[in-house]
């Protein structure tokens, strides 16, 4: 751990990423949401934008991580970098699309899949991983070939596939039994269309609303519906990230796990929280945010933030905790807060 601090301590001085200096396993995740492409629609993104998000994590020192391994705490990050995780909801068409080229199915020209393997094959120490939040549409990916076509070149590739209800159905207002079915039957769905093998493990709640009652809140995660069980890990929300989507947080609830929308209007009400703001603001607060170790096996944190990781949960994703004291104290002594002020 001592000769890691002190390698990170160097670099730091070299230039260039990474500029934080020191590991902090119990900062902030980010888990960001994009829908399609479009200038005008407010939670879709411009091309041009979308490219620009990719560069600035990219340049910043974010590394993809897949939401699966997120679940699993299975944060293989390189020392010294911040995972963060990218989703896509409504499975909608400018997101991703098949195209016939010679009898091969291969991603429509300027998708954002197509964007992504692109950007990810170009810099290859980025990684590469999403999840994809689909719901019983029948222009889900809409574009040649089958949905199961669909589903199999984004698993193949190396991307996940999760649920968001079967009718896009706003959670809020639903009792237990329409809860159930518009997460079971969209699982079942999905258990057939993505093949044997593949288990969606987490939910997007349409809208960002979960279910409006605290005791129907569960059923995001366990329930029943037509005599066949399902079970989710995780269920996210949209909005504001006043808790973190670090696992290892005792403040984090993984059935209400915040996403950062993919835009940058520091302007417009909507999107105080955005992903542009969130750059920014971990460029000016480095220590707020999760730094890797590089070893995935334990969540080094330094002394003054021990009392925000929660053992337990770490203990039952098989990780150990370790904890350090020195170079960081300056900064993390003090009113230190895990989450930005707007
Ligand atoms: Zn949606």
């Amino acid at each position: 751990m001592k000769i890691l601090c002190f390698i990170l301590f160097i670099l730091s001085y070299i230039g260039g990423y990474p500029a934080p200096t020191v590991p902090n396993e119990i900062g902030n995740i980010m888990i960001v949401m994009y829908h399609g492409l479009s200038d005008t629609n407010k939670y879709d993104r411009s091309s041009e934008g979308f490219l620009s998000d990719l560069q600035k994590l990219y340049d910043n020192g974010y590394r993809l991580l897949s939401l699966h391994d997120l679940i699993d705490g299975n944060i293989t990050t390189p020392a010294g970098y911040t995972p963060v995780v990218l989703t896509f909801d409504d499975g909608k068409q400018t997101t991703f699309s098949l195209r016939e080229d010679e009898g091969e199915l291969v991603p429509a020209e300027g998708c954002m899949v197509d964007m992504l393997n692109e950007f990810c094959e170009e810099h290859p120490d980025f990684g590469k991983a999403a999840t994809f939040f689909v719901y019983g549409s029948d222009d889900t990916f809409k574009g040649a070939g089958t949905l199961e076509q669909r589903f199999a070149y984004l698993l193949e590739n190396g991307y996940e596939i999760g649920n968001h209800t079967l009718s896009h159905a706003n959670l809020k207002n639903l009792g237990a039994a329409r809860i159930q079915e518009e997460i079971g039957l969209l699982d079942q769905r999905l258990r057939l269309q993505c093949g044997e093998g593949y288990l969606p493990r987490a939910i997007a709640f349409p809208n960002g609303e979960r279910p409006g009652a605290e005791n129907l809140r569960a059923y995001a995660a366990d329930g029943e519906c037509n005599g066949e069980a399902y079970h989710y890990d995780w269920a996210l929300r949209v909005g504001e990230s006043t808790v973190t989507a670090n696992p290892f947080h005792i403040k984090f609830e993984p059935l209400n796990v915040p996403r950062v929308i993919g835009a940058d209007e520091s302007n417009a009400a909507y999107a105080v929280h955005d992903l542009g703001y969130f750059l920014r603001y971990y460029e000016d607060n480095p220590e707020a945010k999760y730094i890797s170790d590089g070893d995935p096996e334990t969540v080094t944190v330094p002394k003054e933030l021990t009392h925000l990781v929660n053992g337990e949960a770490a203990e039952g994703m098989g990780v150990r905790v370790e904890v350090y004291r020195e170079i960081w104290r300056t900064k993390f002594v003090g009113n230190y807060s895990i989450m930005p002020r707007a």
